[in-house]
């Protein structure tokens, strides 16, 4: 059993006032593996006092102070990659091929703002006036469980590089991965308060972050509704915000392509992260003259996907997070069931040959249009839905009809037309023919899915604010 009783503020590991404790699970036995105990509004504040008394230190360090503290981080959080890997499948149940992403991940998000650092010009020239990067002053940091430590590291990167301190609220339900990631932090011997982290609940240690006069600023990965919510509370003392949300992208397959190739691409991108992934390619678009064609092949590769055992190399799916994750599904599929849609592959309950824990069924509906819930509404999970358009206008069409803009993949024999859809797509990344992911690229979402970019200079910049100053 792990036993998790402390936070961290001011450079210490300290008993919380808050008290209450929460059970971790592994999703993979429902069994309960440990508890942490959680902080409170009480710990919030204090965290965010100690972050405001290291700020006027931190914000005039300069670039190669900032550099070599990211570098210590990277090579602190890299030295743990083995406990975080063991964490992720134990405490979240991520299967060998995201299980080893998860793990190396966290470093190579430090790695990419220290390049961004590098690179970064704190002060321009605009005509007549000279442009200074101002960092903003103390950053709420609050995170989600599908992918802890990577966010974690990733936004206290971007905010330390441009000079603000941070108080973290990571998800209550990967406390192993924050612990592991605390640990690390710690021993790369920053200053005290620069960083403080703080696992509690949302509507306690969140709230007291994003309604705090002292907080400049927010960044936030997790639910639109909850994004949503932190955005209302910040409008109160116009807190600077950033929300990367949810999703529900459009896998776009144009009639030229090659159907051996889009179809494990379009699987992949649908099924990373066991479904849990807000970039998630949910909406399979299909032209309806190959519409019989890509039913077949789709169907097919949905069937043979081993859904199950994360520790087993086979298994490409593993549990959801939770029983709340794991019923959200159930009740999704059900749900397409009665929109009238037609099930290819999976469906309700649990896959052969598991028991106890929260596994689900990899599951594709077709005969899906576009207004159906299982269309419009972000589920989290391995549900994809085959739609099927008549011509390229109307494919683009679908694709953009959705509250949500976070991702896109187009696939097509011609790529140079593929690119061409790509361009029409309102998404913060296209990917075309491809599933490669670009750290240095800006990361963040249109309409509902958010609010501002992260990594790059433009993760830099959302930590900062231009001040021009002439004469
Ligand atoms: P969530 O919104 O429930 O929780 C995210 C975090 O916010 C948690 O730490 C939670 O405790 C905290 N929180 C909850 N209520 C709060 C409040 N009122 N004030 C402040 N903080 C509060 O999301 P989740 O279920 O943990 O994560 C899944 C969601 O995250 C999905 O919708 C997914 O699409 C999204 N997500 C988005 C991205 C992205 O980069 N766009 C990446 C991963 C996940």
């Amino acid at each position: 059993m792990h036993h998790i009783e402390q936070v961290y503020i001011n450079g210490e590991f300290v008993t919380p006032h808050g008290t209450e404790r929460f059970d971790l699970y592994n999703p993979a036995t429902a069994r309960v593996i440990g508890q942490v105990r959680l902080a409170d509004a009480v710990d919030g504040e204090r965290a965010i006092a100690a972050a405001s008394a290291a700020f006027p230190a931190w914000s005039k360090t300069t670039k190669q102070v900032r550099i070599a503290a990211l570098q210590r981080m990277h090579a602190a959080v890299a030295a743990r990659h083995d406990d975080l890997l063991e964490a992720v499948v134990e405490e979240y149940g991520a299967p060998a091929s995201r299980s080893a992403w998860m793990a190396s991940y966290p470093a190579e998000v430090i790695a990419q703002a220290i390049e961004a650092l590098e690179a970064f010009e704190f002060t321009t020239v605009a005509g007549a006036a000279r442009v200074e990067m101002t960092p903003l002053g103390v950053a709420g940091l609050i995170t989600p469980w599908n992918s802890d430590a990577g966010f974690i590291c990733g936004k206290l990167a971007a905010a330390l590089a441009a000079g603000c301190t941070a108080v973290i609220k990571p998800s209550e339900m990967s406390a192993l991965q924050t612990q592991i990631v605390t640990e690390a932090l710690h021993a790369a011997d920053l200053p005290p308060g620069v960083f403080n982290i703080v696992t509690g609940r949302g509507d306690t240690v969140g709230e007291t972050i994003s309604r705090h006069p002292h907080v400049a600023k927010i960044s936030f990965t997790g639910s639109t509704r909850t994004g949503k919510a932190i955005l209302r509370n910040a409008a109160e003392n116009f807190t600077r915000v950033t929300l990367e949300l949810g999703g529900k992208s459009p896998t776009l397959i144009l009639e030229d392509a090659d159907i051996r190739q889009a179809v494990p691409l379009a699987i992949q991108a649908g099924l990373m992260n066991s479904g849990q992934a807000c970039v998630a390619g949910t909406r399979i678009l299909v032209p309806q003259s190959r519409k019989t064609e890509f039913e077949q092949a789709l169907a097919q590769a949905v069937a043979a996907v081993v859904s199950g055992d994360p520790r087993d190399a086979k298994t490409v799916v593993g549990p959801m997070v939770s029983e709340k994750q794991w019923q959200r599904v159930q009740g999704y599929i059900q749900k397409g069931l009665v929109e009238g849609a037609r099930l290819l592959a999976g469906g309700v309950g649990r896959p052969e040959g598991t028991r106890d824990g929260w596994f689900v069924r990899p599951t594709l509906f077709t005969d899906v249009h576009n207004q159906m819930a299982i269309a419009r509404e972000e589920i989290f999970g391995p549900v994809l839905c085959v739609i099927a358009y008549r011509d390229e206008a109307e494919a683009i069409a679908i694709a953009n009809d959705t509250d949500y803009g976070l991702s896109a993949l187009v696939l097509g024999g011609d790529s140079g037309r593929a690119r061409r859809v790509a361009q029409q797509i309102q998404a913060g990344r296209v990917l075309v023919n491809t599933l490669t992911h670009e750290l240095k690229a800006p990361f963040g979402g249109f309409k509902h899915s958010g609010v501002g970019r992260e990594m790059g200079a433009w993760g830099i910049s959302a930590f900062m604010e231009p001040k021009t100053i002439l004469g």
